[in-house]
This record gives C-alpha cells, structure tokens and sequence, in this order.
C-alpha cells in the first residue's frame, strides 16, 4: 500500500512536471522545436501511463469544472466520461461530502498542499463509491490554471473494513456480556507480542491504557510477578495450539493486586502454520477471590478454633482423669490406711479404748481381752471407772474432769485396774480428748499395762537400797577399822621417834638403821590408812560441807605455814602469788585445803630441782587455785587416769616415792562435793599444773 501510495505520488508530480514542459513548449514552440518532439515524446508516454492507470486522473479549472477524465473513471463509476466533463465536480459527490470537498478546494486554491482524502462520488447505480483522493495544483507563468486530482476506488477496503468493525463491535458487545474485557494479541513471527486490541474494560481493570500496554512489554507487565511463571507456563501452552484458562493476579499501575481469570485462544495462521495471535477474555474476579480468601481464613479461624476448644476439652478430659485416677489413689491409700491404722490397734500390746463424754467405753482394741481378759461386750456400754481400785478412783475422776475441759493429750497417769480374774494391775494411761473431731467424738485412751514394769522398779530399788545399806556398812566398817589402826600405829611412830632421838639411850648405827625403816614404813602405813579412812568417810557420806566464808588469802597464808615441814624437807624454790583485789568466796575451808595440800604434796615429791608455785585468781565466778611444779611431768595418755583410786603412773620410774594411789581421787571428789572441778596440764621432764576451781557459793544441794 505503502508503496503505491509512493508511486501515486510520484505520478502526480511527474504529471505536473509534464504540464509545466507542455505549457512551456506551447509558449516558445518554435525556438524549441527540438524540446518539443522530446517533449511530445514523452508527452506520449505519459498519456499512454494517464489512459491506462487504473486510478482516476482529472482535471478540474479554478471554479470546479471537470476538464478531464482519464478511461479509469468509466470502468469505476460506470458514467461515461462526456456525462461529467464540463460539469461542476460538486454534482458527482456525496451531499455530505461537498463541505469539505469545497474547503480542500480553497486550500489547494491558496497553495497548501492536501492530505490525501476521502470523498464518497455518486456512481451510476445510484450507490457511492469512496475515493481516496490527492489534488495538486497547475501553475503557469506564476498562476494557477487548474486542479490535476488522482481518485483511488477504496470502496472495496472500506466495506471490509466497516464489516469488521461491525463485527468487532458486535465481539466486543458479546465477549463485554459474558466477560469483563477481552483483547488480542498479534504475535509477530519473532515471538514478540503486540496488543492489537483491548476492551475498555482491561484499561478500567488495570489501569493502563492501550498505547501504555501496547509500548511497555504488552500485557506481560500487568501479571503480578509471583504468577508469571504460571502464566509463561500456559503461552508456551498456548503457543503450541491450545486454549486454555488461568487464574492469576495482576498489578494494576495503582499498585493495587487483582486476580483475574483469563480464557485464551490461539488463533493459526494456516499458511505459515504458526500461531499468529491470541485473542483472550476474561474476567475480573477478585472479588469473588476475596470472597473466597475471607471464607478460607473464616474456615481456617473456624477449625482453629474446634482445635482449641478440641484441645480444651481434652485438656479437661485428661485433668478430670488425674482428678478420678487422684481421688482413687486417695481413696486406696485412705484404704491403706486405714487398715495399717486397724491393725496396729489391734495387734497393739498397749489397750487402746474410746469413751464418751461421760466416761462409757464405745469401743476396746482387742488387746484389752489379751491383757485384762475383758472381752468387748463385757466392756462396751459400761462405764470406764467400774473397772478401777477405788483407792485411785478419786484422783481418776479429777484427770478425767481435767481431759474433758480441754482438747488434745493429757499427761500420763497411773492407776489399778481390775482383770476379769480379779487380780489388779497397773497400768499408765494416756488421754487424747478429740470430742470435737466429728470423725472420732470422743476420748481416746491408750493404755499400757505397767504391772511387770512395776515389780522390776520395786525390786530394783530394793536391792539399791540394799546394796547402799551394804556400802555404808562397809564404809563405816573401814572407818572404824582404819580408827582402830591409826590408834596403835600413832603409838608405834611415837615410840620409834622417841627411839630415834635416843630418848630412851644412845642407838648404835646398825640399831637406828632398821629403826629408820620401820619409822619411814609405819608413817606410809599411816598415810595409807589416814586416805582409807577419808575415802570410806566420803563414800559414807560422813564428809559434811561446812560453809564458811573463806578469804583465799588468809587461807592460802595458813597452808603455807602448815606445809612449813613439807617445804623444809624439800630443796625446792617455793612462790606463793595472790590476786590483791580476791573476794571472799563461800566453801568448806577445810576440805579446800585438803585439797590444796594434796597437791603441793604430790608436787614435792615429784620433783626434785627447780621451783613450786602456788597461785590464786578469780576465774569464772569463783577462784582458781593452780599448782605448778617443775618436776618429772606426766605422759599425756596418763592424765586421764590418775584421778582414779589406786592409779599411778608406771612404778618403776617413782617406785622409790612413796605414795597410796588415792590422793587425787580424793581430791577430785572433795572438790564435786564444793561443786568445783579439778584438771592438769603437764609436759613429761618439764612439770606439771594442777588448776583447782572453787565456785564462789556451793551449788544447791538437790542439783
Ligand atoms: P600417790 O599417793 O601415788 O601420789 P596420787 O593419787 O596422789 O597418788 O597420784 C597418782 C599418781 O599421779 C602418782 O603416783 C604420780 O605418778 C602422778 N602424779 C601426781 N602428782 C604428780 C606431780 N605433781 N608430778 C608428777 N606426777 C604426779
């Protein structure tokens, strides 16, 4: 088409181009004789091009006459050319034409050159014929003598082209009802898709008018980017030759996301057998996706929510469960229990009996017939008191009144109750008043028969009684017996002394030698019995506590001179330290210094160099009296021992000291008599301390 319409053009310039030579040569034909043969030469060639051109050529002058018509307008309008020539153009055209026939006419007139136009011409049937018309002006000498105009017949290309509008329309009337839009795509032989056309309603639905679709990648752009790989899924599909339907969302240039379903068919071309275009409709169905989408999440929330309540009631189910299986647990260890609870009290050796408020019996563990020979319906229903000594009834009564007044356990009691024999027992009773617990409301007393236990104590504290009657026998019986020795030993040391200071006349020395001996034997003889005789006085309890008050100082000054001998025989340093400020203390001065001088005695003697000190402080509520030797000392597994009778440390070491054994256990329980305390700290070669502590008053005498 393209190219005609070049060569029309051309044509009519050429054409014009052969009027300005023809003119030209009309003008000076002789002085170009030669141009004038070239010219009608070519004049020739041309008329033969205008008398066969299958376009109408004419001519028209200045006012619109027709001055020439080539055979193409007979063969189009079926007019013969004489008809129309020397008439006004005007006549042949369509009345609604002639307006803007008449203004192309003033604008070819005023020199513009026209736009190819359409015109529709009357034809001899009666019909009209569209004509496609161009118009350019003859110009002579600066003038304009006419009109040269070329009328293509497009009658033919209009018709279908009006058909297929109408057709168009009436596929765009029926595809609008049964869908939302519909369009086609032209596929060009490289694949590429050019939107040949869409409804109004695609550009509504999307956003995007047909030129934006047609230049920005067709309707590939408007697919929601998450669906394009489905929807090049079904056009290679397509490609292939078959329709098909898609639901997928597009965007729309709002940015607003739709779903659309789409039907599309490929149409074929069957000569190059490949799919030439795409024609689609469709429909726009997000509400109905919404819809959907809302019912989806309303069923989705729905089964959520059977699944809660589902899970709930299982829940429930399975608390209601632990609670029956805990009730039942509790109920088969209540069971247990209450077994376990049952056969205790039966198989109990101690009674257990339930009475009332008015001291009935209500029940009797099965042990009360074992132990008492009542049987239950002999006890049961009468009252508890029949059963008792009526020489403790009275002080039963007042722990039975007491046990009611007030709930929970009462102390012990002791009472005599008779055995179906009649013989009595003893037994000790122990009430628990739960008068208030509905379970029990009563007074629950264990009983334990204590008979057994009675007679045992009985004669437990008899043969006590006896065996202390027996020791004090046996104490005053070593009192006496050491009495009567000390008698004529005191005689015996008293004639061997006279003897030895030759009272009696001079001793030769193998005389006073073995008189010496018997000196030194009786005096140990002497000491021995003189500790006998206090440790039988003290085991006899014939050591009464004489309570003075005892100024230490004092005390310790009347020690000294009375150890005067002591201490002269010795070649030992003796230091005597008091406390200035020392209070008076309350004890027995006598057995202090008994004490006291036990152990610088034993300090003496087990010393032989070095110094002695005796010293006295307050200490702990009361003074403590501490002496230090630096003697032989005693091994430390030996300290614990020697404050008991008779113990002396290994013998051979201090066989030559004289000694008994016994004087630091009478110091250890002289002291427990003043309520003080003895103890030694000695290193061995390097002496030894005793430390004596007197309270400051004796300690009560039933502590
Ligand atoms: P004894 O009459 O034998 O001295 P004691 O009961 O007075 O009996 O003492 C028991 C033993 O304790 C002594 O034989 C001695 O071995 C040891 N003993 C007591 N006092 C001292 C002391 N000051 N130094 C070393 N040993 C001592």
């Amino acid at each position: 088409m393209q190219d005609v319409d070049k060569t029309k053009a051309q044509l009519l310039q050429e054409v014009a181009t052969l009027h300005q030579q023809l003119a030209k040569l009309s003008a000076s034909e002789s002085e170009h004789k030669q141009a004038k043969e070239a010219l009608r030469e070519s004049e020739e060639k041309y008329r033969s091009l205008v008398e066969t051109a299958r376009d109408v050529i004419f001519t028209l002058s200045t006012d619109g006459t027709i001055t020439s018509l080539n055979p193409a307008f007979e063969a189009i309008t079926r007019w013969s050319r004489a008809e129309w020539l020397g008439k006004h153009f005007a006549r042949i055209l369509h009345p609604d034409d002639l307006p803007l026939a008449m203004e192309f006419l003033q604008r070819a007139l005023q020199g513009e050159t026209l736009p190819i136009f359409e015109l529709r011409v009357v034809s001899r049937s009666g019909g009209y014929l569209i004509g496609e018309f161009t118009a350019t002006l003859q110009i002579q000498s600066g003038k304009v003598i006419s009109i040269l105009g070329i009328a293509r017949d497009i009658t033919g290309r209009k018709r279908m082209e009006e058909a297929l509008r109408q057709s168009e329309a009436r596929y765009r009337t029926v595809s609008d009802l049964v869908s939302d839009y519909a369009y086609a795509v032209r596929i060009e032989p490289d694949g590429r898709g050019v939107v040949e056309w869409v409804t109004e309603a695609f550009s509504r639905i999307t956003g995007f008018t047909v030129r934006e679709l047609a230049a920005g990648g067709g309707l590939a752009r408007v697919i929601h980017p998450a669906d394009l790989p489905r929807v090049c899924q079904r056009l290679r599909v397509l490609f292939s030759g078959q329709q098909g339907i898609s639901e997928h969302r597009i965007l729309t240039k709002s940015g607003e996301v739709r779903w659309l379903r789409d039907y599309s068919c490929p149409e074929r071309d069957p000569a190059q057998g490949r799919v030439v275009r795409v024609v689609g409709a469709g429909q726009d169905i997000t509400d109905r996706k919404e819809a959907e989408e809302a019912l989806r999440k309303a069923y989705d929330e729905l089964e959520l929510r059977v699944q809660e309540r589902t899970a709930e009631l299982a829940a429930a189910n399975a608390a209601l469960q632990a609670e029956i299986a805990e009730r039942k647990r509790a109920e088969e260890a209540l069971r247990h229990s209450e077994e376990h609870f049952r056969l205790l009290i039966e198989n109990a050796l101690d009674i257990i009996i339930l009475l009332n408020g008015d001291g009935t019996v209500r029940y009797q563990s099965p042990s009360a017939e074992r132990v008492l020979g009542h049987k239950p319906e002999e006890a049961i229903g009468k009252s508890g008191f029949e059963f008792i000594h009526p020489d403790d009834l009275p002080h039963v009564i007042d722990a039975f009144t007491d046990t009611i007044q007030k709930p929970g356990i009462t102390p012990p009691i002791e009472m005599r109750v008779q055995h179906r024999d009649g013989s009595w027992h003893v037994i000790e009773t122990l009430g628990n008043n739960l008068l208030n617990n509905p379970a029990v409301a009563g007074i629950i007393i264990n009983i334990r028969d204590i008979t057994e236990r009675k007679h045992m104590e009985r004669e437990l504290l008899q043969a006590k009684e006896a065996a202390e009657a027996a020791n004090r026998a046996k104490s005053e019986f070593l009192a006496s017996m050491s009495h009567e020795l000390r008698t004529p030993l005191t005689v015996i040391l008293g004639y061997t002394s006279l003897l030895l200071e030759q009272t009696f006349g001079n001793l030769e020395a193998e005389q006073a030698d073995p008189l010496r001996r018997i000196d030194r034997n009786a005096q140990e003889l002497l000491d021995l019995i003189t500790a006998v005789l206090d440790l039988s006085r003290l085991e006899a309890g014939r050591l009464p506590v004489e309570v003075r008050e005892v100024r230490i100082p004092k005390l310790l000054e009347e020690l000294q001179a009375e150890t005067q001998g002591l201490r002269e025989r010795a070649s030992l340093e003796f230091v005597w330290q008091v406390e200035g400020e020392l209070p008076p203390i309350y004890t027995d001065p006598g057995k202090v210094k008994v004490v006291v001088k036990n152990l610088i005695g034993n300090a003496v003697k087990f010393t032989t160099a070095g110094s002695i000190t005796v010293d006295a402080h307050s200490r702990s509520g009361g003074v403590e009296i501490n002496v230090t030797d630096t003697g032989i000392g005693i091994p430390q597994e030996a300290l614990a021992l020697i404050f008991e009778p008779f113990r002396q440390v290994d013998a051979s070491s201090t066989s030559h000291l004289r000694g008994t054994g016994l004087g630091l256990y009478i110091v250890k329980r002289l002291l427990e008599l003043l309520g003080g305390a003895v103890m030694v700290e000695s290193a061995v070669g390097r002496g030894s301390t005793f430390r004596v502590w007197i309270p400051r008053e004796p300690a009560p005498p039933d502590c």
